[in-house]
């Protein structure tokens, strides 16, 4: 967009997508092209969840039942939680717009690092809100002593990525707990933990704990580790009022027949299946860590299904690199937009595409 436009429609940066197949085929006029670009799981939906889209079409003419409650219920259950401590939403992306719209007023302070998501930037400034940057430490960790000191009176909201998205770690999960339990009371905390069923349990904070007695908003989605990105949805786990407040500002009907009737049937039926997938990209993960660091890479620990890997010296940028992958029918993240320029985001893919861009890359190298 350009600068008037942008200003005139009140528009912020825009929200950079992955490159699509289709685009980078027709571009380079290629045969197989592999994605690995928007971290989806290859292997999902499983077998209920497809079972239960196909059902979901006959009664596609009908608005789906407006408050949800049978999905709402089984995602309780799974965390020990009632049904009024769920909201959903189209994808964990629309509730993060909507919890922005909840909570945020023009003025109010808001803390984040631009090293994540790049969502939450961008709506709470168009919400208005002054937005305040913390960078991650070298680590990749959130740096929690930083934001303890850019706190104010004026403070509203904190957005907290873990596992963290460019960078696929994790915050140590005691000084986490120990942030979230010191917040003062006007602070509310949302903790996206879209990527939490890749990692290892004790590497993440029990958030529940706080959830009634604390601001704090977790997040979650179906389109990672249940393979529904296009399905489109996503849940938030905070206390009553929230939960209440959430579901009056949402727009109605912000999840669709298909989406709910696919995330019970994930969370009932479907976790064998699940667990078994895990298994292979949480393998798949330390063979393709292993390969890179072989090829003079440095990868960070991944808590997810994508590995962030900065480029050895030889190598060209970031940028360069991931042009040049893409040529060759390989979509990565370069991760410059996020300020890093010699780093690069790859998705656990199957086993034959990681196969593939490790060929394509050796070339290039
Ligand atoms: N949060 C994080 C950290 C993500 O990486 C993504 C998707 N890339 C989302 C939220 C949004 O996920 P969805 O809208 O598909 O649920």
């Amino acid at each position: 967009f350009d600068e008037t436009f942008r200003k005139e429609v009140n528009q912020v940066a825009p929200y950079i997508q992955g490159e699509t197949e289709d685009e980078v085929r027709r571009r380079y006029h290629l045969d197989r092209v592999v994605k690995l670009g928007s971290n989806e799981n290859p292997y999902g939906p499983y077998y209920h969840a497809r079972q239960a889209i196909r059902r979901s079409v006959e009664d596609i003419n009908r608005y789906p039942e407006d408050d949800f409650i049978e999905t709402k219920r089984v995602i309780a259950d799974q965390f020990g939680l009632k049904p009024e401590n769920v909201g959903l939403g189209s994808g964990a992306g629309n509730i993060i717009e909507t919890i922005a719209k909840m909570l945020l007023n023009a003025g109010d302070e808001v803390l984040l690092t631009k090293q994540s998501y790049r969502l939450y930037r961008e709506v709470s400034k168009l919400m208005g809100a002054k937005v305040i940057e913390i960078p991650l430490t070298p680590g990749f960790q959130f740096d929690l002593s930083a934001f303890k000191e850019r706190l104010t009176d004026r403070t509203k909201l904190i957005w907290i990525c873990n596992p963290n998205n460019p960078t696929a770690t994790v915050t140590d999960p005691n000084r986490l707990a120990a942030f979230i339990a010191d917040l003062p009371d006007n602070v509310w905390v949302v903790v996206d933990e879209a990527y939490a069923d890749f990692s290892d349990p004790e590497q993440l904070p029990d958030l529940l704990q706080f959830i009634n007695h604390k601001r704090v908003i977790v997040l979650r989605t179906f389109s990672k580790f249940y393979g529904l990105a296009g399905a489109r949805l996503g849940y938030l786990l905070a206390n009553q009022q929230a939960i209440t407040a959430y579901d009056t500002v949402t727009e109605p009907f912000n999840a669709n027949r298909s989406a709910l009737v696919a995330a019970i049937a994930s969370l009932k039926y479907d976790q064998k299946q699940a667990a078994r997938t895990l298994k292979r990209i949480q393998a798949d993960r330390q063979d393709l860590a292993e390969s890179l660091t072989a090829l003079g890479f440095t990868v960070a620990k991944s808590e997810t299904n994508f590995i962030f890997a900065k480029l050895p010296e030889s190598a060209p940028d970031a940028t360069t690199l991931s042009r040049q992958l893409m040529a060759q029918g390989v979509i990565v993240r370069d991760g410059t937009p996020w300020g890093y320029p010699r780093h690069l985001r790859i998705t656990i893919g199957k086993h034959d595409e990681l196969s593939y861009f490790l060929e394509q890359l050796t070339a290039i190298l």
